[in-house]
């Protein structure tokens, strides 16, 4: 049977800001995404049966209808249904090398990953537009987890407006095991928090998302200024999660401390990350954290920038 294995990297904001509330319940945002190197690897095979197979060894991770890989297959076999009658159903299995409901879209990448590979192995030959288009049925972050790189993403996150790739940083990530943060109830915490100060008219949506695609930070990532991205990091969602978790507050405070460019929490948390200059640094930079806190259940990553979206392992 046939068989592809993709890589699906994980995602951080570099930006994230709360603009407003939209018709169908979910936010206005405005959001600077940038692909990193930690991924999860994912093998797509036909099975030759009816049935869509989801296998994965780690225990948090659902295995049902619940989970964004399974729900990219059933979507591509409900879009594609000839194609499926004929091809039969699939095994999908995910290395999960992504923290678990971390910030860091890795449910969203694993979907993205589904959709490369069943676009593969039916030989469809879609383009990036369609995958996008079937994408953003999925998730708000998967339509950016198809392509990567580094994009100013709008609306729920779908509309994407790619930007010159950063791929010559490094991070640290630091996320406590035992802390998972649900991106809903970030959201709606939010909300309760800070609904009086939401954008209503459209035009001031616009007008803030055009700031932000001719402000400094993109600015600086453009012009390949790392010094200034690490003072332009930002996220509305800080407001809420750090003050709910004081240990991920600590962690932020404490990384922040220990140098590098510029620290923030990604997506909805609870991952910290610090942008880093080089490797060294940010080995460096771990170390002192590391040893600072002492808890053996933080854990720490080492990883690059990349301009790359889903690759295929050869
Ligand atoms: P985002 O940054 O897009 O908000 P996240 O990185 O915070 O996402 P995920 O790792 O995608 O969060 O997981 C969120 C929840 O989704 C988990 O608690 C898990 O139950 C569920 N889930 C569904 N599919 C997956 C998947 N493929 N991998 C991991 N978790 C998944």
């Amino acid at each position: 049977m046939r068989s592809y294995t993709l890589l699906a990297p994980a995602k951080i904001n570099l930006y994230l800001e709360i603009l407003g509330d939209r018709p169908d319940g979910y936010h206005e945002l405005i959001m600077i995404l940038q692909s990193i190197e930690l991924a999860d690897q994912i093998e797509v095979r036909a099975n030759g049966t009816e049935k869509i197979r989801l296998f994965c060894p780690h225990p948090d991770v659902p295995l049902d209808e619940s989970n964004l890989a399974y729900r990219a297959a059933k979507l591509m076999t409900e879009n594609f249904p000839k194609v499926y009658a004929n091809l039969g159903g699939m095994d999908i299995t995910l290395d999960k090398r992504i923290p678990i409901a971390a910030g860091l879209a890795g449910g969203s990448t694993d979907a993205a990953a589904v959709l490369v590979g069943l676009d593969l192995l039916w030989q469809l030959g879609l383009t990036q537009p369609e995958l996008q288009t079937l994408a953003a049925q999925l998730g708000s972050d998967v339509p950016f987890c198809i392509a990567g790189g580094t994009a100013i993403a709008t609306g729920r996150g779908e509309k994407l407006d790619p930007i010159k790739d950063l791929d010559n940083l490094w991070i640290v990530l630091a996320k406590y095991r035992n802390i998972a943060v649900s991106t809903p109830w970030a959201y709606q915490t939010y909300r309760q928090q800070f609904k009086t100060n939401y954008l209503q008219e459209n035009s001031d949506i616009q007008s803030r998302t055009s700031e932000i695609h001719s402000g400094p930070l993109v600015s600086a990532i453009v012009h390949k200024n790392p010094q200034k991205i690490g003072q332009l990091l930002y996220n509305d969602l800080e407001k809420v999660v750090l003050p709910e978790y004081e240990s991920v507050a600590k962690l932020r405070n404490i990384l922040a401390e220990a140098g590098g460019l510029g620290t923030m929490m990604s997506g909805s948390g609870p991952t910290v990350f610090t942008l880093c200059q080089s490797e060294a640094e940010a080995k460096q930079i771990r170390h002192q954290a590391e040893s600072e806190i002492g808890d053996p259940t933080l854990d720490f990553w080492v990883t690059q920038l990349t301009n790359k979206g889903i690759q295929v392992v050869l």
